[in-house]
């Protein structure tokens, strides 16, 4: 009989160790004693809950048979989660991304769902992806892709931050953690770096990462890609991280201000383009005026405790004032340097919290910024219906 082997030798499984051969074969054997010869695999089903004022991640294992090629549809107990109540609290979890899972290893899977009503599988109330890919689809002809810097700050278990001195008090003042090296200017290292690997593994669209101003926050970038992939991968990435931070005792906080005082806040700068941006100026400086036009539309929308980060220092603007500008990282949204040098290109839009629902920015984004642009000609249709192309040479 065959062993079917999940992993390779030597790779990387869970909190970062070396694939371990001989407890493999010892759960294989076991396994295989029970008389089937095939192993199974896990499936991660992950979905955003209906905590307020910030929604969290949850997730449940699937034991899935070696012969399942696709995870099938599952459901939750919606009354622990704030999505149901206990009369009715079947909630429908349906599969919408699946990439491997880079802890677990092998065969097994991450598998992110929308939350659907069981009743009627219409999308849950607390669903903004649902909505976010009815904007895409009514916009796909305006081709617009997202960028978005995920911005975090690690924590201590009892709330502290993680950059902070463990005995108390109040490291030096920011300044020297930005893209830091060393010990005492950066902390947490070992989390992000086994985080850029797992979503490098996972197959998800990371760009980089750097550690932020305020010690023990750290970005990682997403992108660039349409609103509904770029918010996927994002959720899975944000899962990845308070996965991985667990193993070392550490909390995620997405907190839009986490330490009050002169600390920085953490947001999500979103970076987007349509196919027009990104041949024309004219078409940025469009986008920026349309979105001058809906400011409280798109802040009330950008995460929670928006108003404790956007307050005009540390690198933001007030949120209640819209500006832009170029290389200003003063300013709501940014158009970059080279970006003006080249006349072409996309604009960032710094306002979105760290804990915002990247469902909601890029569909407000879409909205805004599309509705305002004329909509493109169909692309590359053969041959024009009805209308013959003019014969050469007619005209002498
Ligand atoms: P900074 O920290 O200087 O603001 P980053 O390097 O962290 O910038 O992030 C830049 C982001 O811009 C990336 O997420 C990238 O995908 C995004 N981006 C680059 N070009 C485009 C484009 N044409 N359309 C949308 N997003 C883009
Ligand atoms: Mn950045
Ligand atoms: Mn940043
Ligand atoms: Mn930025």
């Amino acid at each position: 009989m065959e062993l079917h082997t999940p992993f390779t030798f030597g790779q990387r499984v869970g909190n970062g160790t070396l694939f371990d051969l001989s407890a493999y074969l010892s759960q294989a054997n076991a396994w295989l004693s029970t008389g089937r010869n095939t192993m199974p695999y896990q499936a991660e089903y992950i979905w955003m809950d209906g905590h307020q004022p910030t929604p969290m991640l949850r997730s449940k294992t699937k034991i899935l048979d070696n012969s399942v090629k696709t995870p099938p549809i599952w459901g939750f107990d919606g009354s622990s989660t704030e999505q149901a109540t206990g009369d009715r609290s079947d909630c429908m979890l349906l599969p919408v991304f699946t990439c491997p899972d880079p802890l677990r290893g092998g065969k097994n899977i991450l598998v992110l769902c929308e939350v659907r009503l069981a009743q009627t599988g219409e999308p849950h109330p607390t669903n903004t992806r649902a909505k976010c890919a009815e904007t895409a689809k009514k916009f796909a002809a305006h081709q617009m892709i997202f960028g978005i810097e995920q911005e975090y700050t690690m924590m201590r278990t009892n709330g502290r931050p993680f950059g902070f001195p463990e005995e108390g008090g109040e490291p030096g003042p920011q300044g020297p953690y930005y893209c830091g090296v060393g010990a005492g200017r950066v902390m947490g290292r070992e989390i992000i770096e086994e985080h850029t690997w797992a979503c490098i593994e996972a197959g998800l669209m990371i760009e980089g990462t750097n550690a932020e101003v305020m010690p023990g926050q750290w970005e990682y970038q997403i992108g660039a890609a349409d609103a509904l992939t770029v918010s996927d991968h994002l959720m899975v990435a944000r899962w990845l991280i308070e996965r991985i931070a667990e193993d070392h005792d550490v909390v995620i906080s997405l907190a839009a201000k986490p330490q009050k005082g002169d600390w920085n806040g953490a947001g999500a700068h979103t970076n987007f383009s349509t196919k027009a941006m990104r041949s024309s100026y004219e078409a940025i400086e469009a986008a920026c005026e349309a979105l001058s036009k809906r400011v409280d539309q798109h802040v009330n929308n950008y995460g929670h405790d928006i108003e404790s980060r956007l307050t005009g220092k540390h690198e933001t603007a007030p949120y209640n004032k819209f500006s832009f500008g170029v290389s200003n990282r003063g300013a709501s949204v940014r158009i970059p340097w080279q970006v003006a040098r080249d006349r072409k290109g996309y604009a960032e839009d710094r306002r979105p919290n760290a804990n915002c629902d990247p469902y909601v920015v890029t569909q407000l984004l879409l909205d805004t910024v599309c509705s305002n642009e004329k909509t493109p000609a169909k692309a590359a249709a053969k041959k024009p219906a009805g209308k013959k192309p003019a014969k050469k040479g007619k005209k002498k």
